[in-house]
């Protein structure tokens, strides 16, 4: 639809200074590409609105070159003195060279468009181009200079009438769809070779006349039937004595007209036709047709092109594509100094991806909100002088590219400081809690893990703080914050969770040391036997054999109590659940229960239990009641007392093998002792933990089996060993008895 707008080049060809201006549409018909360059150039299309537009109309030859050429310091080519020949072909375009005339501050930027002659004396009948040039330059001009001999005026059927009749029908024709504006323009009649005997107020009085009678005669399009010419049109007036007869009067009087060409404002009611009724200048705000200077390349093109089909020029149509048009070449040339900024930080963060690199860019809020605002300013700065309503929606579409890249950048950015954040957490509270063991355990986990997550928080929150812009709600990371909050909280659990195996392992390992003592006595005891050498103290019950599992059993639990109330303090201390302190205390008195098990079994390893046996049997035999070693004489009831002392041995093995209270000959309640298994706890899931017959049901093990410390086979083998080991004893207590005779 807007195939019309291209891309204009801002470069004019080598060597083309433009002096004579630059030709907007030739001969050919065809629209000059390098209309905007000429405009950049001249540094016109920079000035937004504060340019003002003029274009001169008249018969050929009527010295309209030449009038512009003094009145504008401009250089458009004049038909010389000798040769009576066209020179202006199509439109020409220059802009004003002058700054001031007569002393008198001209307008800034005005640009004035020289259209070729029109009585088509040298064109022929070429009513078209006079129609369409006419067309082009009401859709473009806020003041249509019109040139006019003296001895013209009155002349109701002159040629310059021809051409107003086609000026009046185009701007109907024209500013019938744009109802909302409805521009005015100004009709500024440069009377030329006034001789001075007829007053110029006579003059504009006769061509008023006639401007209303062609008015009445033009055919107005429906619902226009009553418009009024002054509600399109103001008029000026301005008369020029002859400029080769009197070149003095008319250079001087050229200066004073071109002093009208000023910026001004209606000093009286709207709607009037007399210059009188103006202040200042002759541009009033309401001639002018608001396409900003930059896009004015484009929009002539446009207008050309629809003219030049024979379209129907609908202005308002044209706008909003030219606007279209603009603020998409805007927007790209926006996002060069934007992609400048953004993209290198775009490229390293994909980079890092790509490496699975944690990269957090330094000051990337600040560096992202000044572009944000920058490409936003600039856009405003040259969109939004266009059709509102487009130049709103482009600036959305703009907003929402920019933004889209910078929440992506962003996010990832948050993504990465979460990384970083889980990162250095962890290891920071892993490190200090190294340190607190180096420097000798005394550290305070949770006080630990509290200050690190605080300080991990508190970057991260000023993180999301420097990436947050104040009124862009897609910048507010309440969300991400809470998500880093929660993973915080899940790492510190999992950390606390290994802080208390380590505390775990530190109890277990405590109580392995505390029971490896206490059964220790218990078994060496058992070597003593009654009345051994390791009595007990006197005053004392002396340890019974029949009660070693009791005493194992409550140095056990005793141990395990004390060790759990070590641990359930310390659990305390790093801030554990009471699932948490649960688990640990559970896992604890399990863990106690199979190193019992192991101590004893080292205990009863065959070696260790023989040698006990052996020692217990020898106390038995050897020792009398009163612990004094007996010195074997013949008389001696050697077998006797052999047999009373291996029985008595022999009876140590039965009770050896099974781990049973004396009171109720049964298991003690281990089941009881080690608690039902926690919430959430598996044993199968917890690697370190063997399954315990009678407590771990589904293991196919019973209590029994679980308390059972010599198998039947190992029992009866310890019986065979042993009975050797005592009958060893024997014969040799015989051989000494027999020796001692034969002494
Ligand atoms: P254009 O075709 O309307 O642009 O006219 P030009 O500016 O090329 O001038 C055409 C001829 O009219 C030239 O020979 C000029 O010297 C001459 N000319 C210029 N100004 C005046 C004037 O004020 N009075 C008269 N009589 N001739 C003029
Ligand atoms: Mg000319």
């Amino acid at each position: 639809m807007n195939g019309h707008f291209s891309a204009v080049g801002n470069t004019s060809a080598a060597g083309d200074n433009y002096q004579h201006g630059v030709q907007v549409i030739d001969e050919e018909k065809e629209f000059n590409q390098n209309l905007n360059s000429y405009l950049r150039a001249t540094h016109v299309a920079e000035s937004g609105f504060n340019y003002h537009l003029i274009s001169v109309f008249g018969s050929q030859s009527t010295g309209k070159s030449t009038l512009l050429n003094n009145l504008f310091g401009t250089e458009f080519s004049v038909m010389s003195e000798t040769e009576r020949r066209q020179t202006t072909k199509g439109i020409w375009m220059s802009k004003n060279k002058r700054g001031e005339s007569a002393g008198a501050k001209m307008a800034d930027n005005i640009l004035v468009m020289d259209v070729e002659g029109t009585d088509g004396r040298e064109r022929g009948e070429d009513q078209d181009f006079e129609r369409k040039s006419a067309l082009f330059a009401l859709a473009t001009s806020e003041v249509l200079l019109v040139n006019i001999w003296e001895h013209q005026v009155g002349l109701y059927q002159g040629a310059n009438m021809g051409l107003l009749k086609t000026v009046f029908e185009v701007n109907l024709q024209l500013f019938l769809k744009d109802k909302q504006s409805t521009p005015r323009s100004l009709l500024f009649f440069v009377i030329r070779d006034h001789l001075g005997t007829t007053p110029l107020s006579n003059l504009r009085t006769t061509l008023v006349q006639d401007l209303t009678k062609i008015w009445s005669t033009i055919s107005k399009p429906r619902g226009l039937e009553s418009a009024r010419i002054e509600d399109y049109f103001d008029f000026a007036f301005a008369a020029l004595p002859h400029k080769i007869l009197q070149e003095e009067r008319f250079r001087s009087e050229v200066h004073q007209l071109g002093a009208r060409f000023a910026t001004g404002h209606r000093a009286g009611k709207a709607g009037g036709h007399g210059d009188q009724e103006l202040e200042g200048g002759i541009f009033l705000p309401e001639y002018h047709r608001r396409i900003p200077a930059d896009g004015f390349s484009a929009y002539a093109e446009g207008i050309w092109d629809q003219i030049v089909n024979n379209k129907d020029l609908d202005l308002p149509t044209q706008q909003e594509l030219l606007a279209q048009f603009r603020c998409d070449e805007i927007a790209r040339e926006v996002l060069v100094a934007f992609d400048l900024v953004v993209a290198p930080l775009e490229e390293q963060q994909t980079e890092a991806t790509r490496l699975g690199k944690i990269l957090v860019l330094s000051a990337l809020g600040a560096t992202g909100s000044s572009a944000r605002e920058k490409i936003f300013t600039a856009f405003e700065a040259q969109a939004s002088r266009y059709h509102k309503g487009t130049y709103v929606r482009k600036r959305s579409e703009l907003e929402a590219k920019v933004d889209a890249r910078l929440k992506s950048l962003y996010q990832a950015q948050l993504a990465a400081a979460h990384k970083a954040g889980v990162a250095a957490f962890s290891e920071a509270v892993a490190h200090k809690v190294k340190a607190g063991q180096k420097a000798g355990g005394a550290y305070e986990f949770a006080e630990i893990v509290a200050n690190e997550k605080k300080k991990t928080l508190e970057i991260y929150e000023a993180e999301a703080k420097e990436l947050a812009m104040e009124g862009v709600a897609w910048t507010n990371f309440r969300a991400q914050y809470q998500l880093f909050e929660t993973e915080l909280a899940e790492v510190s659990a999992k950390l606390r969770k290994e802080e208390m195996r380590r505390l775990a392992t530190r109890v277990e390992r405590w109580v392995k040391s505390r029971l490896g003592d206490a059964v220790g006595i218990e078994f060496n005891n058992l070597g003593s036997g009654k009345g051994g050498s390791t009595a007990a103290p006197e005053g004392e019950k002396p340890p019974s054999e029949k009660d070693l599992w009791d005493r194992i059993w409550n140095v056990f639990t005793g141990i395990v109590k004390e060790a759990e109330e070590r641990f359930a303090d310390r659990a305390k201390s790093f801030d554990a659940t009471d699932d948490e302190a649960d688990v640990g205390m559970w896992r604890l008195r399990r863990k106690s229960w199979v190193g019992l098990r192991e101590k004893i079994e080292e205990e009863v390893m065959e070696g260790n239990i023989l040698l006990k046996l052996r020692e217990n049997f020898e106390d038995k035999f050897r020792y009398d009641e009163a612990g004094v070693p007996r010195i074997w004489r013949p008389t001696d009831d050697i077998e006797g007392l052999y047999t009373k002392a291996r029985e008595s041995t022999l009876t140590l093995i039965p009770l050896l093998s099974r781990f049973r209270l004396s009171g109720t000959y049964a298991p003690p309640n281990l089941p009881g002792f080690v608690g039902p298994q926690p919430r959430g706890v598996e044993v199968g899931d917890e690697e370190d933990l063997s399954p315990i017959g009678g407590v771990d049901e589904d293991e196919g093990k019973s209590l029994e089996e679980e308390m059972t410390v010599l198998s039947e086979s190992k029992r009866q083998d310890l019986v065979v060993r042993f009975k050797k080991t005592a009958d060893g004893v024997y014969v040799e207590a015989k051989r000494s008895a027999i020796g001692g005779i034969a002494q």
